[in-house]
């Protein structure tokens, strides 16, 4: 009768973490193959087996222990904490195999178990570190020479990846993850997050969240899996979070993804990608291009700018006799580009851009960027950076109002016939400072216009505010769009210039505090049919507005 060899990883150490599968063969079989420890840890499980544990520290004779007790017909359990194919038995048993000339047909049976290795266990109780591509790399030189574990540190530290380290440390072998810790800070910000996870699922379980610059501070040793956020992991109440994708836009005021589901996977919000954010056509013209022009373009399109100038600098080098690879003695902090957006408008009366404030847009959105007229009488900026406060403050120096885009609040001012009609003016741009970009449950416009022609439409804005005779009318609810567009809701007049924007101000806390993610404003005043005092009707009564020829 044949043996088998069942290699098996019984995960971080729990019972409730040993699979299935892994159970049953610990349980069927004759004996059990382990360092002393993983013995222990498993002997609920065993029943009469025989125990081959002590005296065991040599794992190529462990290896070779379990394939001659299956050549002699026995079923051997192997056991290796988390995952016997990650730095545990699976490898050295099918090593001293082959060496036996052993096939699947003709030799004994072989079935490795999967376990949870300790990158999953140890991610687990971080948060959710291990979301984007990751590597594990164990610090032990043991086998391994140092040069080689150095350069893998040096390559996944440079290529963003998500890093464990698996046998950072032990009695003996103190100073590797020193030396790791000295590559990685090289490409990684030192705040980037950093858990120390010692013991996961047993009894000393110990768990640290630091950063790469402080990470040398705690107790690192055998038991310890450290894991390495990459550039775009954050830290959210003591959990490690690497984000599921990069970071696919900033705005003016929030960090966040602010990609609706449906815009996800527009190649315009993916500039990274290797259509590089172009439609398919001009995807196509560009490769058609390249074609056609190969010598130059290939070239173009492989070589970012700085290898191009290490290059140059190393031949200028390379006459005067000296050698230098810059490529690996500069770091390359490469952050990864993001689509920055924002509205700009040359101020909330002044409709009139300078050839100035036209060069500046020019230069910052380049040629990567996009610029767009909204109806809302911005420009639209959307340009990949790495740099979005670069472009603020080149532009807030030409003295351009900046507005973050999306769900916001946004003023949409009249242009008070070049500032003849200026008395409400600053009624205007205090209700711009104090409630500019607010973050509303749905993007909401502020029609103000500065006499009762209202010609730039304020009563068919969200909430429109009609200047006429020194004192305020004050419209809510308009549908701005669609087939059933109508204004909004003549709520009062005559509001004193002192009070209107308290009244304003309270409206749109009202709404952002009581208003559902997505409920438009107009939708809304309906539902809660009452906004500080001000009652939504069915049937508008049709008022009296007295003409006004122009304004006043
Ligand atoms: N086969 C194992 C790895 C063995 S190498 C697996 O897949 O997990 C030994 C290293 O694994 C340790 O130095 C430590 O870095 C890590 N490790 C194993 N079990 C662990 C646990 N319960 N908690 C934290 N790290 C663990």
């Amino acid at each position: 009768m044949k043996g088998k060899l069942l290699v098996i990883g019984f995960g971080p150490g729990s019972f409730e973490h040993i699979t299935k599968r892994a159970q049953e063969a610990i349980e069927e079989s004759d004996c059990v193959i382990g360092y002393k420890t993983y013995v222990e840890l498993i002997q609920d499980l065993l029943k009469n087996q025989e125990i081959i544990s002590t005296g065991m520290s040599e794992e190529v004779s462990r290896a070779q222990a379990a394939v001659q007790l299956a050549e002699e017909g026995k079923k051997v359990a192997v056991i290796s904490s988390g995952d016997a194919g990650v730095y545990g038995m699976a490898g050295l048993i099918y090593e001293v195999l082959v060496e036996k000339g052993w096939t699947e047909e003709t030799g004994v049976g072989v079935e490795v178990i999967p376990g949870i290795s300790a990158i999953n266990s140890c991610a687990s109780l971080l948060g959710a570190p291990v979301m984007h591509d990751a590597c594990s790399i164990s610090l032990s030189d043991h086998l391994t020479p140092w040069e080689l574990i150095e350069r893998r540190i040096d390559a996944a530290a440079q290529a963003d990846f998500v890093i464990a380290l698996y046998n950072p440390k032990s009695g003996r072998r103190t100073r590797q993850i020193a030396e790791a810790q000295r590559i990685i800070i090289q490409y990684r910000s030192p705040e980037t997050p950093v858990g120390l996870v010692k013991s996961a699922y047993r009894d000393r379980q110990h768990i640290v969240i630091t950063n790469v610059r402080d990470m040398l501070d705690y107790d690192i040793g055998m038991l310890t899996t450290v894991i390495i956020g990459n550039s775009s992991t954050f830290l959210y109440d003591n959990k490690l979070i690497t984000p599921r994708g990069y970071q696919r836009k900033y705005t003016l005021n929030t960090a966040e993804q602010r990609l609706k589901p449906h815009e996800r996977l527009r190649h315009e919000n993916e500039p990274w990608a290797i259509h590089q954010g172009k439609t398919e056509t001009i995807q196509k013209e560009k490769e058609m291009d390249s074609h056609q022009d190969k010598g130059v373009q290939t070239r173009k399109e492989q070589e970012s700018p700085v290898d191009l100038a290490m290059e140059a600098l190393q031949r200028v080098d390379a006459q005067k006799g000296i050698e230098t690879d810059y490529k690996t003695v500069a770091p390359v902090n490469n952050p990864v580009e993001s689509i920055f957006e924002l509205a700009v408008s040359p101020g909330v009366a002044n409709k009139k851009f300078t050839p100035k404030q036209m060069m500046v847009l020019a230069e910052v959105v380049g040629e990567k960027g996009t610029m767009e007229y909204t109806t809302d009488h911005y420009i639209y900026l959307q340009v990949p950076t790495t740099k979005p406060d670069e472009i603020t403050e080149k532009l807030a120096e030409v003295g351009f109002m900046l507005s973050p885009v999306g769900d916001v609040f946004k003023l949409k001012a009249c242009d008070f016939c070049d500032g003849e009609k200026k008395d409400s003016i600053p009624h205007a741009e205090e209700i711009q400072r104090k409630l500019g970009g607010m973050e509303l449950p749905k993007e909401l416009n502020l029609g103000f216009n500065g006499c009762g022609m209202a010609c730039f439409g304020a009563v068919n804005e969200d909430i429109g505010i009609v200047f006429r005779k020194g004192k305020f009318d004050l419209f809510l609810g308009a549908k701005t769009v669609g087939r059933t567009a109508h204004p909004g809701q003549p709520v009062a007049e005559g509001i004193e210039p002192d009070k209107i924007v308290g009244i304003v101000e309270d409206i749109i806390n009202e709404y952002k505090d009581k208003g559902h993610p997505n409920e438009r404003f107009y939708k809304f005043f309906k539902r809660v049919q009452e906004i500080q005092g001000f009652r939504y009707r069915d049937v508008v009564p049709k008022i009296e507005v007295e003409p006004a020829p122009c304004g006043d």
